[in-house]
């Protein structure tokens, strides 16, 4: 079957043909892969920067942002019928006996670092036309939501990181008075950093939750991304305008940043803006390009006497997962043209190597596999 695959030994992107893999266990299922979503992990892997092969294989079949549809089912798979829509999880647990995260079937939070994601690091990923998986690294998906739910997977980042939101502003007892689910107040403020897939789909989700948001980026106001926000709701302020010096002033106390850039002297200096009792979220992995200055007395100053949390979050759990699904839904039901619009070009296979070495474009670009004959 076709899958598209890099070779780092030899630094290439490749459609190859590669073996169809067979159902081994009871619990397994197959998909059909109808579309995969490639963000920038997929650039870094295509530039040999990231990303490792399967062990023994010369290459490492790419795509973790999945669509499929189950077309077999072993003998004990009881969540799933041929038919039903799902998108697949990325990362397998370590399995060392060491590790109580993976034991515990959280591997988002392994602590070995021996975890392995499909499409990334040591498993062959989701590019390819068919895919077999154990049910439970599956999340079933509405019917309806067909047309976005490779968004699902990059959804998945806001989602964990606001499922630790509100586990942490749990320290904040007057935010759950009468607050609506999730638990997070209607009155809070909150800026996102970038508008890219992640920072856009993060707005939604903070949105959806009662936050005022605001999304800081590159692009100029009455741009298509600046019109985008302000068609769901939010805010924008084009970095051009409003230097980040700046942005507290701007926006108030600013009481959650979520940080979609991968930008470090961004990040920390967007991080003298947080409020008092705010939360600021990095989810950008930088390249390594050498130290930054920051004020580092003025951040830690704020982050004692203002009560303020920073934390980073990476891959996510079956409940991250589950609340994309729900989440997509309803962002589905309020914004469905918006939705639909972050999803900016559906490509072949054959265009990958271009997708992932051309210069960045769109926002979601997605590969679409042709169906079956
Ligand atoms: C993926 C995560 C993965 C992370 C680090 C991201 O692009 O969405 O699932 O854990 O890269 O490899």
């Amino acid at each position: 079957m076709k899958a598209v695959a890099v070779f780092p030994a030899d630094r290439a992107i490749r459609v190859i043909d590669h073996p169809e893999t067979p159902l081994r266990g009871e619990t397994e299922v197959r998909l059909k892969i109808l579309e995969v979503g490639v963000c920038g992990t997929d650039r870094e892997i295509a530039s040999f920067e990231y990303g490792t092969p399967p062990q023994g294989s010369p290459y490492l079949i790419i795509g973790h942002e999945s669509l499929g549809e189950v077309i077999e089912v072993g003998s004990a798979v009881d969540r799933f019928r041929p038919g039903d829509l799902v998108v697949t999880m990325v990362r397998r647990p370590c399995g060392l006996s060491e590790c109580p995260a993976c034991a515990a079937g959280r591997p988002d939070f392994c602590v070995t670092g021996k975890f392995t994601e499909r499409g990334i690091g040591g498993r062959h990923g989701f590019m390819t036309e068919r895919v077999v998986d154990d049910q439970q690294y599956m999340i079933a998906l509405p019917q309806s939501l067909w047309e976005v739910g490779v968004l699902v997977e990059p959804l998945t980042i806001a989602e964990k990181a606001l499922i630790e939101v509100g586990e942490v502003q749990d320290r904040l007892p007057w935010l759950k008075v009468g607050a609506p689910e999730p638990k997070i107040a209607t009155t809070q403020k909150a800026v996102v950093l970038g508008a890219g897939p992640v920072g856009l789909l993060g707005a939604m989700a903070l949105l959806r939750r009662g936050f005022m948001t605001w999304v800081y980026s590159l692009e100029p106001d009455g741009s298509p991304k600046a019109l985008w926000v302000q068609s769901v709701g939010g805010h924008y302020l084009c970095s051009k305008d409003v230097p980040i010096d700046a942005l507290a002033h701007t926006v108030g106390n600013i009481d959650l940043i979520y940080e979609a850039t991968g930008a470090s002297q961004i990040a920390f200096k967007a991080m003298e803006a947080l409020g008092v009792n705010g939360v600021f979220i990095l989810t950008g992995v930088p390249g390594r390009k050498g130290p930054i200055e920051i004020d580092a007395d003025l951040i830690m100053r704020n982050l004692v006497l203002k009560n303020q949390l920073v934390y980073g979050t990476v891959n996510a759990g079956q409940d991250a997962f589950q609340a994309a699904v729900a989440d997509l839904g309803e962002f589905h039901r309020r914004w469905p043209e918006p939705l639909a619009a972050l999803i900016t070009g559906h490509y072949a296979p054959e265009a990958c190597p271009e997708l992932l070495l051309g210069p960045p474009a769109g926002i979601k670009r997605v590969v679409t596999f042709a169906p079956e004959s």
